[in-house]
């Protein structure tokens, strides 16, 4: 779908299928006021508690597939099991989705790709509750393995318990360094589980366009106020559709700009200046490395490294930087220096314990 000359893919509909009468009512609101590229709901709701809602089970699969031949649209569900998959497919159900709490759990996850094998779905891949980006790109990895064609990821957020103001934080930095692994996979946000209520919904959305997302999930239903499962995060189809308006699409293409251009090049030559100061830096912490073994001494000099640390956050501190930044990137630095330096004693080791073996040999 394209709003404002971008593309945005758009994926709207219930958090769980309640009746036929509230999945058919959503989507014929939604196809009055902003038809979305799919239609998701969810037949099937893994919950945090044993007495929550926990969708309609197979009677909604009919309900579902009904709305796809009526209005026209594909319609995704969230699938727990290889089971579920087959039932999907069996009501010519090809969207679905691998929910936050599937995608930490790589047995289940590998058996749904399996089920997947040959099929012409699509699959969406929440990042999973826990924030780790290697948990996620080894869901999406189990997909691509099985040559299933097309992925999205979807982002919605991470259980923390340091933002209250979020259901789930979305600490950005995850789907972003997700974005860069794996560029041909559109990334989708889901600012409904991020957020857990609908009054922070737009700004996280705008966060999401000018980070360059590829497309929305919105939790949508006719009556918010009556769901049976996320009720606060829910919007109607008609606020939908006037939060869209209210979106800043920027433009992405930036090189006419000349100031941005200058700007740029500064930075360019900037970051070859701390690459070459990098490089130059390890050489000298191999010469020491070199002295040090010559001198019989550790590797790691405690009192030493403890003042640079003190030290480069101090003066990083006087330049406005942040103490969290200055301690990832100091330590990044120790450690990469450590690494030279053990290289150096292991080698040598290496070539004195050659030396004793051919001279055994000899
Ligand atoms: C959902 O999309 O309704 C859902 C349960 O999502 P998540 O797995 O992200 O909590
Ligand atoms: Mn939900």
């Amino acid at each position: 779908m394209k709003f404002q000359n971008r593309d945005l893919i758009l994926i709207a509909g219930p958090c769980s299928a309640e009746s036929y009468e509230q999945v058919w009512q959503t989507a014929e609101g939604l196809v009055k006021h902003i038809k979305p590229d799919i239609f998701r709901a969810g037949v099937w709701k893994a919950r945090t508690r044993t007495n929550f809602f926990e969708g309609a089970g197979i009677p909604a699969l009919t309900w579902l597939s009904e709305i796809q031949k009526h209005f026209q649209i594909p319609v995704a569900t969230e699938v727990h099991d290889d089971k579920h998959v087959e039932l999907c497919l069996k009501h010519q159900i090809t969207v679905m989705w691998i929910g936050a709490r599937t995608a930490v759990n790589s047995y289940t996850t590998q058996r749904i790709a399996n089920a997947l094998k040959n099929t012409d779905t699509t699959i969406m891949i929440k990042n999973p509750i826990a924030p780790d980006v290697d948990l996620w790109k080894s869901s999406i990895e189990r997909f691509l393995n099985v040559d299933v064609k097309k992925i999205y990821a979807v982002h919605r957020g991470f259980f923390t318990l340091r933002h209250r103001l979020y259901r789930n934080e979305p600490i950005w930095g995850i789907p972003l360094e997700l974005k860069r692994s794996y560029q041909n996979i559109p990334l989708i946000c889901d600012p409904s589980h991020i957020c857990g209520r609908s009054s922070c919904l737009l700004p996280i959305i705008q966060n999401a366009l000018d980070l360059e997302y590829d497309g929305l999930m919105i939790e949508t239903h006719y009556k918010p106020e009556i769901a049976l499962s996320d009720n606060m995060q829910q919007i109607t189809p008609e606020q939908l559709a006037s939060m869209i308006t209210q979106l800043s699409f920027r433009n992405n293409n930036t090189t006419e700009n000349a100031m941005l251009e200058q700007l740029r090049k500064e930075i360019d030559f900037i970051d070859y200046q701390l690459i070459q100061l990098l490089a130059h830096r390890f050489e000298i912490v191999q010469n020491i490395g070199r002295l040090k073994k010559n001198l019989n001494l550790t590797i790691l000099q405690n009192e030493r490294f403890r003042h640079i640390f003190a030290d480069r956050i101090k003066i990083g501190l006087e330049h406005g930087l942040q103490k969290i930044f200055l301690k990832q990137i100091i330590k990044a630095i120790h450690n990469e220096a450590i690494r030279l330096q053990m290289q150096i004693y292991l080698d040598e080791n290496i070539d004195n314990n050659s030396d004793t073996l051919s001279r055994q040999a000899n």
